[in-house]
């Protein structure tokens, strides 16, 4: 088989990472787009790959490609024994107890279906709480209020304070008495405050109260540690932790998988099966129905071989200089309205300028090479509390440089003088 990754040439980098360097192992990244050197920051949206990420999906597919888990051939053992190393590797990036606690799926918005359909429909009845939080995308909010609709249950959140963006803790315990279930994102993809979920979550055992955490924001910025977490379950995308789409994650406790009925039928995710009866595999087979993304796993697997190389903690320090760098010069314009806290925050900045609408700026933008996102985010009740209905915003990720934080600045300013 197939090393996952080139990583032999990514030294241990710490403070001394050369950050150029690595922008150019991200082919994508010598883009022009409308006459203009791409400046991607788009990141909260979906990473760029590495050519490390690339080649690895690559060679997969010219030696390896086979189905896994069914096959007596040699390349269905190679692909069977890449998916499994890519979970045992996905294992040791959450710092998971064991490869049976992670379950792959096509990204964070499955996992939270998974737990929504299985481990709540389960356990959850009429009348019992779901606890979210007012910043949830809409994929840790639609599939609770379509399981409450379902079954009864009613929804509570926790609010956002209107000032900086962080969570109001102070009814914390009292919300948790209540509530069965806690679901709530660990960095938020619109405000980019950094919730506190370790201590969000010791206080969700001390009620009780099962936990769910989306890590879609945070997985490939900082470390995510599910043993210090002390979560119940977590998720993550693979397309925004450089690793390849339709890949993700749901890490679950293992006795509360095992204790879980199935999420969908067929494939490798059972033990027997009759005309009118079927047994079930063992955790976490039992949860991946049908042929699995093995290409997805394989390249997820060399992405997370990349980003620990480099240095989760060392990424995060880069993107929080980019954001703050980005922040103190959009601060400068007089009317701009920035959302989120002023301290601690990660690579996310939205704001809303008083003479130019979210949407026309971001179009605006991409005519000079700027990618933006413009929009709710999938955020609407968010943003419907802190009165915009749209918000631009700017994501950093390790590949963005100081040069291109101020290249958006000047882009910002032309785009306003034609504007107004
Ligand atoms: N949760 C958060 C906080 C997100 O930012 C996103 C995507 O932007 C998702 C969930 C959904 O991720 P995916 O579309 O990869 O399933």
């Amino acid at each position: 088989m197939n090393p996952p990754a080139e990583t032999a040439n990514l030294a241990k980098r710490d403070e001394s990472v050369d950050w150029t360097a690595l922008r150019n192992e991200f082919p994508i990244l010598r883009e022009t787009v409308n006459g203009h050197p791409l400046v991607y920051l788009d990141n909260a949206a979906s990473s760029q790959k590495p050519q490390q990420v690339i080649d690895t999906v690559r060679r997969y597919y010219e030696h390896d490609n086979a189905n896994v888990h069914r096959g007596i051939h040699e390349l269905s053992n190679r692909a069977t024994e890449a998916y499994e190393g890519a979970r045992q590797r996905v294992a040791d990036y959450l710092n998971a107890g064991s490869p049976e606690e992670i379950i792959f799926t096509r990204g964070t918005t499955e996992g939270l279906n998974l737990v929504a359909n299985t481990w709540a429909l389960d356990n959850l009845r009429k009348g019992d709480t779901i606890l979210l939080t007012e910043m949830e995308h809409h994929s840790n909010l639609v599939p609770w209020q379509i399981l409450a609709n379902r079954i009864g249950a009613k929804l509570d959140f926790i609010e956002v304070t209107d000032d900086d963006g962080q969570l109001d803790l102070q009814w914390l315990d009292e919300q948790l008495a209540r509530a069965r279930l806690l679901s709530l994102t660990h960095i938020s993809n619109t405000m980019g405050t950094v919730n506190p979920v370790a201590e969000i979550c010791t206080h969700a055992r001390a009620a009780g109260v099962v936990t769910v955490v989306d890590a879609a924001q945070s997985a490939g910025h900082t470390t995510v540690d599910v043993q210090a977490i002390g979560c119940d379950f977590l998720a993550f995308s693979g397309h925004k932790t450089c690793g390849p789409t339709g890949i993700g994650v749901l890490y679950g406790r293992r006795e509360l998988l095992e204790a879980m009925p199935p999420y969908q039928g067929g494939g490798e995710m059972i033990s027997r099966v009759e005309y009118r009866d079927s047994t079930f595999n063992v955790v976490p087979h039992k949860f991946e129905a049908g042929t699995p993304n093995v290409a997805g796993a394989v390249g997820l697997h060399a992405a997370l071989d990349y980003l620990d190389a480099i240095g989760r903690e060392a990424i995060f320090e880069h993107d929080q200089r980019l954001a703050k760098r980005a922040c103190e010069r959009l601060a400068e314009i007089d009317g701009i309205r920035l959302f989120g806290p002023s301290e601690d925050r990660s690579g996310v900045v939205s704001f809303v300028l008083p003479d130019a609408h979210a949407l026309d700026l971001a179009t605006m933008a991409d005519q000079k090479g700027v990618a933006l996102r413009a929009g709710h985010h999938c955020n609407q009740p968010l943003l419907a509390k802190l009165g915009v209905a749209a918000t631009a915003r700017a994501s950093f990720y390790f590949y963005n440089t100081e040069a291109e934080v101020d290249r958006f600045i000047e882009v910002l300013h032309d785009v306003r003088k034609l504007l107004v």
